[in-house]
């Protein structure tokens, strides 16, 4: 099988802070990007190391509607409250798998004792596009813990599968449509084939060590959009690596989106501000 080639790397689009607990480094949208469906947008914030404090840092109740948030925790520890009626909290290895649909309002926040201690923090925000049939359907929560999450083991290296499956073994996150999402952690001198079904996007961000790919150096805070040609991707660690590897069938629906909603129509987002203000979101 072919060996999938490097369509372009990313060092970032846009770096901010979302609200005062999170500053990221954006490393592909979908206001820009157009090969990264059936996700629209990462945000990698830290790590970034944070001076006890006896008030939580992060951002306020705000709303989404039309997709979900995966949120990936790697250091520190992070709480989510929404008006679905979901909480909860997560700390390194777990993630948070949240369908927003037709709307919820959360707050995420640094948890109490994370607060109180400081301490550095590293996560992982990825938006997971919903078809357009499922936008509008129930919010839901999945709250995914580090031992929930199967580990395969090849020698010393291992894939954690976070959703889909990796050579036969299945993450237990549930998804609207195909996703593969797999946290890798790779000695130095390993190799790793990774299949990837024909026609799925797949990218790779490299969160800690340095790899080979296609006789390419990629380090840390570095993104790789793969070409969408080829069955499989080949990775060569020449460090100790840390990975967060993600493919999906892309949807191929129109998009539009501002700020926190994503649809398929622009009168699609004018009701969802009209929504949000008359306070359906709740
Ligand atoms: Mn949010």
């Amino acid at each position: 099988m072919s060996i999938r080639q490097i369509q372009r790397i990313s060092t970032g689009i846009s770096q901010h802070w979302v609200g005062d607990g999170f500053p990221v480094n954006t490393m592909f949208s979908y206001l820009s990007d157009d090969d990264i469906s059936p996700f629209l947008l990462l945000d990698y914030a830290g790590p970034a190391d944070f001076k006890p404090s006896d008030v939580p840092r992060g951002v306020d109740y705000h709303p989404h509607r039309g997709f979900e948030t995966v949120t990936i925790v790697y250091q520190g520890e992070v709480v989510h409250r929404d008006t679905a009626g979901h909480a909860g909290k997560i700390g390194p290895g777990d993630v948070q798998w949240m369908t927003a649909a037709r709307g919820v309002l959360h707050e995420e926040k640094h948890s109490d004792s994370f607060t109180y201690s400081g301490g550095t923090l590293e996560m992982v925000q990825l938006w997971v596009n919903l078809p357009a049939r499922y936008k509008m359907s129930t919010p839901r929560y999945q709250g995914i813990l580090t031992k929930d999450i199967p580990i395969v083991t090849l020698g010393s290296n291992i894939v954690r599968v976070i959703a889909g499956s990796f050579l036969g073994v299945h993450g237990i996150a549930k998804t609207f449509t195909p996703v593969h999402l797999y946290d890798i952690r790779l000695i130095a001198g390993a190799s790793l084939d990774i299949p990837v079904e024909p026609e799925f996007n797949a990218s790779l961000l490299i969160l800690e060590g340095e790899v080979d790919i296609a006789g390419k150096t990629l380090k840390a805070a570095e993104l790789v959009v793969f070409s969408i040609e080829g069955g499989s991707i080949s990775i060569k660690a020449e460090k100790n690596t840390k990975m967060l590897f993600m493919s999906g069938a892309p949807i191929s629906e129109p998009i539009v989106g501002s700020g926190p909603f994503v649809m398929n129509t622009e009168a699609e987002i004018r009701q969802a501000f009209h929504d949000f203000k008359s306070g359906k979101f709740v």
